[in-house]
């Protein structure tokens, strides 16, 4: 068996919906390598065994719960847990060299020769591109390392209080150094980012190998039908509707039906690293029956939809939340909302 991994990161139900469409697409992909994806304790039981199905390697991190060095140091910086959690990736040494993904990563066409970069290859950050961009990297499992980014990270913190900024710093020679360990940009397409220049997107798109869904516009909070099986893009995502699409129909096709009712149907409380992302998701979505006609449960997960794009910021102004339905939706609740005494003594001087 191959002695490189793909690794990604889960910290709740609703990213692992994620974990577990990215899992599908390096099987359709056909790497040769093993996958290994990283949980904390927000996660299900029911999810984990269903990331066991298509993870060789499914690695609960609880950092608190240890009794090592790293634990004590988080101790005092409770705000570096969630760097942290990423950090945990280098405890796989189990494996000669990895590849970590976010698990909002969507993988287009095999890219097994990653394995043959160096640490620390990635590629450019849109926003900033002499940064890289931790959504995709090459590494190097090693106890070592990870003791001494751990070390690094006490130290000097995170410039952006992300791993982000801390690897950034940490790996500080990547944008002056070795242009190997710059991954080109199609091993790490920005969804939102590629609007920013379509000439481009138009022109390199069937070279694309890894679509990254960075920032607030993750495929599983756009609306969905479970009838004609159709997601529909925000209007700033039109460019790139063909490929939320797939990752829809990668959920279809081979995750729909191993989610059960035992997910989280409900947000989990944040878990110890703070993340506190509502994981109402992968519940709702079990509860959907594809292909058939309308019934209460779309009802329903639409219903947890909106609500959670609107408390993600994803407001959906042209569609159901424009301002033409919300005026509507205000004028029939005070319309149908019974006049009150004065009211009703009101209209009777009125028409007197
Ligand atoms: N993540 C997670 N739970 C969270 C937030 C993040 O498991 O609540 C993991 C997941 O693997 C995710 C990665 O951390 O892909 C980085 O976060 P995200 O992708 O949301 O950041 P972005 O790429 O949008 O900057
Ligand atoms: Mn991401």
């Amino acid at each position: 068996m191959s002695n490189f991994a793909w690794v990604t990161l889960t910290t709740n139900d609703t990213y692992s919906l994620g974990a577990l469409v990215l899992a599908h697409s390096l099987k359709r992909a056909g790497t040769a390598h093993q996958l290994a994806v990283l949980v904390t304790p927000g996660v299900s039981e029911s999810m984990r065994n269903k990331l066991k199905d298509v993870y060789n390697v499914v690695q609960e991190v609880n950092v608190l719960d240890s009794q090592d060095a790293a634990n004590l140091a988080l101790l005092a910086r409770p705000e570096l847990g969630i760097t942290f959690t990423k950090l945990h990736c280098w405890r796989l040494v189990q494996f000669e060299k990895c590849v970590f993904l976010d698990s909002d990563t969507l993988v287009l066409q095999n890219c097994d020769e990653l394995f043959e970069r160096e640490e620390l290859s990635a590629a450019p950050d849109v926003s900033w591109p002499d940064c890289f961009n931790s959504g995709v990297f090459v590494f190097k499992p090693s106890l070592d390392t990870f003791a001494k980014i751990t070390e690094f990270a006490l130290k000097h913190g995170s410039f952006d209080g992300g791993d982000q900024g801390l690897l950034n710093s940490y790996f500080a020679d990547w944008a002056h150094t070795d242009i190997n360990k710059h991954l080109p940009f199609i091993y790490n397409v920005t969804a939102f980012a590629s609007y920013c220049y379509l000439p481009a997107f138009k022109q390199f798109r069937d070279k694309i190998k890894i679509l990254h869904f960075a920032g607030k516009m993750k495929p599983w909070l756009v609306q969905f039908n479970s009838e004609s099986r159709t997601a529909s893009a925000p209007s700033d995502y039109a460019h790139a509707t063909d490929l939320i699409q797939l990752w829809w129909n990668i959920f279809c096709d081979n995750v729909h039906k191993t989610l059960t009712d035992k997910m989280h149907t409900k947000g989990v409380s944040s878990d110890n690293f703070g993340f506190n992302f509502e994981a109402g998701l992968a519940g709702a979505l079990s509860q959907l029956r594809l292909g058939e006609q309308r019934t209460p449960e779309q009802d329903a997960y639409e219903a947890l939809m909106r609500r959670q794009c609107w408390e993600a910021g994803q407001i959906d102004y042209a569609g159901k939340d424009s301002f033409e339905n919300i005026w509507k939706k205000i004028t029939e609740t005070l319309e149908s909302k019974p006049k009150t005494e004065t009211e009703q003594q009101d209209d009777k001087s009125g028409s007197s």
